[in-house]
């Protein structure tokens, strides 16, 4: 096993890692920003170390320091969390060049999966369900982009092969407008993320955004542990995530599974990973792979029993996985509302001191936060301030457990959103289970 990690990120997701870690024994150092010196699990670590100012970009996105944290403190392996550098394929690379180790997947593989063309190609070969569309960039043919568009069928989504957080996507309804839209689309793509490759893709008028959560050993051995339903988003960011998702057969579930195992096995798949798909009629269609721990987590965790981040630290140290995909049974059902620090109606961010923190608990009640009473959310960060995730029997006692944990949960000093999440566990289009991605803004007028 590892013997110290340094954990590159902050919040609930550091702490959520530094328990993992004091659990296996392993040592902790906390890389923090000067920003984050009171957070929870800078206090809790075994050591810390300052990385830069506040701004990311000078501290958790800060390769050099980050690389020397890990030379200063004798750590093996670094931890990246979610978002920041979690899914930079250059970091990846650095980390291992100096002779540390990156808890996640191979730069290789992160590279491949964060091309989107290149994520579907891999994915089309090795027999998962994707979007119709061009398979690959489109060219300066106009002639065989409006072919292929006209096979696909109107309306079509162009995307940036670069593409991410919701940004480099363009749907087009007609044939007139394509090949405009295509250029300007190219530009954008240039600009954000310095790659203009362009694809198509059916649009999808009403999916559900379904996931699988997979883990890989890196050795060709791989196991998935179930769907996650994550259609109520708000401009593509999610709000409440549950697994199961409600309404899939179980021969479905089986077959998405067993498509997902195939291809990590195929791509010798190291850590945790999931294979984003939308969902519409029937039938999944892959979307984007994940290399990394996802913010929804929790909910597999509760319905399987396994524990996501020490099993990436098991695979990181080079052991093999803990279970074999006969031995995970989905027991249960579980739901997860991501409490922000934020107004609930005009979502603007809501920093500042918490003056008072009451958790609420009881039975299948499990709390993912880094906040407490008199700690101060700082204005330079995402607005993620506690994870509430409700376990029951079945949906229903789930949906029961969460609305009293709702009930009972005080945050006092700054807005959140818990008023929401209360409407939306109230809802009734909701809680009949299985809304497509567009619910949640119709709801919200938006
Ligand atoms: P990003 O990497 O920016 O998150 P994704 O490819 O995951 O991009 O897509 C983000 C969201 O855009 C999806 O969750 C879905 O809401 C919408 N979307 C993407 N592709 C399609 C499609 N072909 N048809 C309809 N909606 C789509």
């Amino acid at each position: 096993m590892l013997e110290k990690i340094l954990i590159a990120n902050r919040g609930e997701i550091a702490l959520r890692i530094l328990r993992a870690c004091k659990e296996l024994g392993i040592k902790t150092v906390a890389a923090h920003s000067v920003a984050d010196k009171d957070l929870m699990h800078v206090r809790l670590a075994d050591e810390s170390v300052c990385i830069g100012p506040a701004k990311s970009s000078e501290s958790y996105l800060n390769v050099p320091a980050l690389i020397s944290a890990m030379e200063l403190t004798d750590a093996d392996a670094v931890h990246p969390g979610y978002g920041f550098l979690s899914e930079n394929a250059d970091f990846a690379e650095q980390v291992e060049k100096c002779g540390f180790i990156f808890i996640g997947p191979t730069a290789d593989t992160i590279r491949a999966m964060g091309d989107k063309v290149s994520a579907i190609e891999v994915m089309t070969k090795a027999g998962v369900p994707t979007v119709p569309g061009s398979n690959g960039p489109l060219t300066e043919d106009s002639e065989r982009t409006l072919r292929i568009a006209r096979e696909i069928g109107y309306p079509v989504m162009i995307k940036a092969a670069a593409g991410g957080g919701g940004r480099g996507m363009r749907v087009v309804h007609n044939e007139p407008s394509l090949l405009k839209s295509i250029s300007v689309t190219q530009n954008e793509a240039g600009s954000f993320f310095g790659n203009s490759t362009v694809y198509l893709e059916k649009f999808l008028g009403n999916p559900r955004h379904i996931e699988i959560q997979v883990i890989g050993d890196g050795k060709g051995n791989a196991i998935s542990l179930g769907d996650r339903d994550c259609s109520m988003q708000r401009r593509h960011q999610k709000v409440v995530e549950e697994a199961p998702a409600p309404g899939i057969t179980d021969k479905e579930r089986q077959d998405i599974m067993e498509s997902c195992i195939e291809a990590c096995k195929h791509l010798k798949y190291r850590g945790a990973g999931t294979l984003e798909f939308l969902y519409e009629d029937g039938n999944f269609y892959f979307i984007e792979m994940n290399t990394r721990v996802q913010v929804e987590h929790p909910v597999t965790e509760l319905i399987t029993g396994i524990d996501i981040v020490k099993e990436q630290l098991r695979v990181a140290s080079g052991l093999p996985l803990s279970v074999k995909q006969e031995e995970i049974e989905l027991r249960g059902h579980a739901i997860e509302c991501r409490i922000n620090a934020e107004d609930p109606v005009s979502f603007l961010p809501s920093p500042g001191k918490i003056n008072m923190f009451h958790a609420p608990g009881g039975s299948g009640i499990r709390i993912d936060s880094h906040i407490y009473s008199g700690y101060t959310v700082p204005p330079y960060y995402d607005s993620l301030i506690a994870k509430l995730i409700a376990y029951g029997a079945d949906r229903d006692e789930a949906l029961a457990r969460m609305s009293n944990a709702l009930e009972e949960m005080h945050i006092d000093g700054i807005k959140t959103n818990i008023s929401l999440h209360q409407d939306i566990i109230h809802d009734a289009g909701f809680r009949a289970g299985g809304v497509n991605i567009h619910y949640l803004e119709q709801k919200l007028n938006l």
